[in-house]
């Protein structure tokens, strides 16, 4: 490809709504374009990226046995209709009707159609098993967009759905598909973690989530370094004893920022996870003198809903701070002499009382809670009231230096982005949907199901949450847009130049290698700086002065300066 016959389009800056890094990069880069909210145009240039994501993962699901198929992305609702998921699913399904008023869902998965041509066409276990995949539009109506391609309302997902005659059959076809799994991860040459995840209602281990370990990622992954196990948050609270967790406070010597905290400047400050689990957070400010002594303790309380983001939260003024921890329940009903359970966490959806402190008279009308007006707390009230006490089992947050559930050390807490999801569905929808085959008896059988997805949009995102520098993007040769770019300095006044680079175009291109001749007459400083930003990892530059000793610059993208390589042996380095 010649860059004059592409389509490059670099920005400076990025628009004020860009927060995390991969969308600020992506849209400088010109790789997408805002059309809505969470609604993207894919520019040439995050096609092609886009184009080696979905390339691996078709040629590994082909490798593993799935066969590919392309589902409608409007699917009629009777269908919907029969499990139950077009009136149980909520606002994130986009339902629409057509002229004569009938109804059709906008595909955020396709779980109801699959089945429904599995029961037409699988008619025996000699069929079995099978494994369909799409790679193809999805559209959920997602309460925040956000973060560009992250979380989009319309975004690419690949989804397969595997059907077996039985339950071991079944669970064979999930470990193949996690196997694939690992294998495209490790291709995108991403650092990722696949944890257990809540296999829902099915119950068993059977649902993993691949997550790509980011700062930014909006998961909390639990996980324990000596040993395998790693799960994701909502899994490990499920697995970890009832009650008020063990201590596990830590220590922080960092300042808060004066006036109002955003959660996210909060979990950072607190070295916790921002994650959508936590419930509740209770936060002990100690005002320390000259001496380092403790002078005074405050008690603060974030309320979080389960499920919303915590982005937003506010936790109001923190003045004169100069030591912030996060404590337990325990150790503040010890702390102000409270007897054991003292202390409640919080019913969230409930006015709470809460007692904290003997000096610090009471705190009424404290508001707490999420980004939404209907989820805020009101009235929350900082008193001597004795809560229920049954509320105190409910604070169960998993935090860094819990035990482990196999015993082989402390957790630790890092953060990801989920970009793949493999789950054992068991006949949930062959019930609901009567597909069923005839086995080796000639009895009618429910099919076993799985499903699997990975968010093809979503990885570039999350590829560039984890390669990047000042300068732009960082991509892994696999996921490059091209992968290598030869940069011509001052061509139009150099004959030579312009010869070689032509040839070594020429060469690189016969040889398959994915490269980009910047033909646009740059000045070198331009061209550069967008490379930088589109983070192709191979550059060759060529010049007439090094040219005149056969020589030409190599620089990768990580490279803190170009080398040297003789023009004839560069091709050989590339290819
Ligand atoms: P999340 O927890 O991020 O909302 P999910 O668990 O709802 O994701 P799944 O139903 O497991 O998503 O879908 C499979 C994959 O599709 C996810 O692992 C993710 O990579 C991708 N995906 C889901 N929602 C989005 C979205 N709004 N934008 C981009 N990719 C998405
Ligand atoms: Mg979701
Ligand atoms: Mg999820
Ligand atoms: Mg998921």
């Amino acid at each position: 490809m010649k860059a004059s016959q592409f389509f490059i389009s670099t920005l400076k800056e990025a628009p004020a709504d860009a927060e995390v890094v991969s969308h600020k990069l992506m849209m400088r880069a010109g790789m997408i374009k805002k059309l809505g909210a969470g609604i993207y145009t894919l520019m040439p240039m995050g096609l092609r990226v886009v184009h080696k994501v979905e390339a691996i993962v078709r040629e590994e699901m082909n490798r593993a046995g799935a066969v590919e198929l392309s589902m409608p992305v409007i699917q009629p609702a009777e269908l919907w209709q029969e499990t139950g998921r077009f009136e149980k699913m909520g606002p994130e399904l986009l339902r629409i009707a057509d002229r004569h008023g009938n109804d059709f869902v906008v595909q955020p998965t396709s779980e109801e159609v699959i089945t429904d041509i599995a029961r037409q066409e699988i008619r025996s276990y000699k069929q079995l098993p099978k494994n369909f995949y799409q790679i193809q539009t999805k559209f959920r109506d997602e309460r925040r967009p956000r973060f560009g391609l992250m979380r989009g309302r319309e975004f690419i997902m690949k989804d397969a759905y595997s059907f077996d005659r039985d339950q071991v059959s079944a669970k064979a076809s999930y470990q193949v598909m996690a196997q694939a799994y690992r294998r495209i991860f490790d291709r995108f040459g991403l650092t990722y973690r696949a944890v257990a995840a809540d296999s829902g209602a099915i119950g068993g281990d059977l649902s993993e989530e691949f997550q790509v370990i980011a700062a930014t990622g909006e998961d909390a992954i639990v996980y324990c370094p000596n040993s395998d196990y790693a799960a994701n948050m909502e899994k490990a609270e499920a697995l970890a004893p009832a009650g008020p967790r063990p201590a596990a406070s830590q220590a922080l010597t960092k300042t808060p920022t004066p006036g109002k905290s955003t959660c996210a400047d909060v979990a950072e400050l607190l070295g916790v996870p921002l994650q959508t689990t936590v419930k509740s957070l209770v936060l002990a400010t100690d005002t320390l003198n000259e001496t380092g002594e403790v002078i005074k303790t405050q008690v603060w309380l974030l309320l979080l809903r389960g499920d919303h983001d915590m982005n937003e939260v506010k936790v109001g003024k923190l003045p004169g701070l100069s030591a912030f921890r996060f404590a337990t329940v325990p150790e503040i009903e010890a702390h102000f002499g409270c007897k054991p359970g003292y202390l409640g966490p919080l019913n969230l959806l409930q006015p709470v009382k809460l007692v904290v402190d003997r000096e610090v008279a009471v705190m009424a009308d404290w508001i707490c809670g999420a980004n939404e007006a209907d989820f805020h707390i009101t009235g929350v009230n900082w008193g001597r009231d004795l809560p229920e006490p049954d509320m105190v089992a409910d604070l169960r947050n998993v935090v860094a230096g819990d035990a482990s559930p196999d015993g082989q050390g402390p957790l630790a807490i890092e953060r990801g982005i989920e970009v793949g999801h493999v789950f054992y569905l068991g006949t949930k929808y062959s019930q609901a949907m009567k597909a069923t085959f005839l086995d080796q008896n000639g009895k009618p059988q429910l099919m076993e199901m799985g499903c699997y997805g990975i968010g093809i949009t979503r990885l570039p995102a999350a590829a560039i949450e984890q390669n990047h520098d000042e300068r732009g993007i960082i991509w892994p040769d696999a996921l490059a847009p091209f992968t290598v770019v030869i940069c011509p300095i001052n061509a139009d006044r150099s004959p030579e130049v312009k010869a070689a680079s032509e040839s070594l175009y020429a060469e690189l291109l016969a040889a398959g290698v994915d490269v980009l001749l910047d033909d646009r007459g740059e000045r070198p400083g331009a061209m550069f700086a967008d490379w930088e930003l589109i983070g192709v990892p191979h550059r060759v530059n060529i010049g007439d002065r090094a040219l005149k000793e056969g020589n030409v610059e190599y620089q990768h993208r990580r490279d803190a300066a170009a080398t040297a390589v003789p023009l004839a042996e560069v091709a050989a380095l590339l290819i």
